[in-house]
């Protein structure tokens, strides 16, 4: 596959759509969406749908998420070039593919197999390459590379992960859906201190499961 004039005209309409309709309102984010192509990290039969506003099916299970709740989600993380951001969940690969394009620093966890060895290869084909992509648990973070700036988690928690609050800078941002495994709700957690932790929700999702354990 390749990325046409056509697709090309089809994110500007989804780009239009997430800023007309969805009030989207970071340029940065708006503009990462449009550069990058979709359809690339989907299974070429969905291929004259990835502009909708739509999840698919990847391997394993797993979902590609709607470009509305990837917009939404990085607009709460605000990520500014050069932050060093934590993803848990890479799965296609797509949401990296935004962060990586924002300038972002990126350290990116996954727990299927599967899932790891496509994205990675994808974003190295798209020049899209986190700085770190690592394949494992993200219910225990990467220690060793933090504190981080942002932390954006693309699957559903039933409990907060604490081991992920304790690896943000204070000052630093977490965007996490939690709840029961049918629908979640989307919470920002901003680090003011060690003692202090400020939470915001945004309404409800539904994001697939954060599971324990590689597989
Ligand atoms: N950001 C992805 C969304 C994929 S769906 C995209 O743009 O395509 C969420 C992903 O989280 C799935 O691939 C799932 O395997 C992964 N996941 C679930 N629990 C996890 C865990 N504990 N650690 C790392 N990844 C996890």
């Amino acid at each position: 596959m390749r990325d046409t004039f056509v697709h090309k005209g089809r994110r500007k309409h989804l780009v239009d759509y997430l800023r007309d309709r969805l009030g989207i309102k970071d340029e940065d984010v708006l503009k990462a969406i449009g550069t990058v192509p979709r359809h690339l990290f989907m299974e070429s039969i969905f291929e004259g749908y990835a502009y909708e506003d739509r999840a698919f099916p990847i391997a394993a299970k797993q979902t590609i998420s709607h470009p509305s709740t990837v917009a939404e989600q990085t607009e709460l993380l605000e990520v500014r070039q050069g932050d060093k951001v934590l993803e848990v969940g890479t799965g296609s690969g797509y949401q990296s593919a935004i962060l990586v394009s924002m300038g972002a620093e990126v350290y990116t966890m996954e727990r299927q197999r599967d899932l790891y060895n496509f994205s990675y290869k994808k974003l190295q084909e798209l020049f899209l390459k986190p700085k770190f992509h690592y394949y494992g648990d993200g219910f225990l973070g990467l220690p060793d590379k933090a504190p981080f700036d942002r932390i954006i988690v693309t699957c559903g928690a039933e409990e907060l992960p604490t081991e992920l609050l304790k690896q943000l800078k204070i000052g630093g941002k977490m965007v996490i859906p939690l709840g029961k495994r049918e629908e979640q709700i989307l919470y920002r957690f901003t680090k003011r201190n060690d003692k202090e932790i400020e939470k915001e929700s945004f309404g409800k999702y539904r994001f697939v499961p954060m599971v324990h354990n590689r597989e």
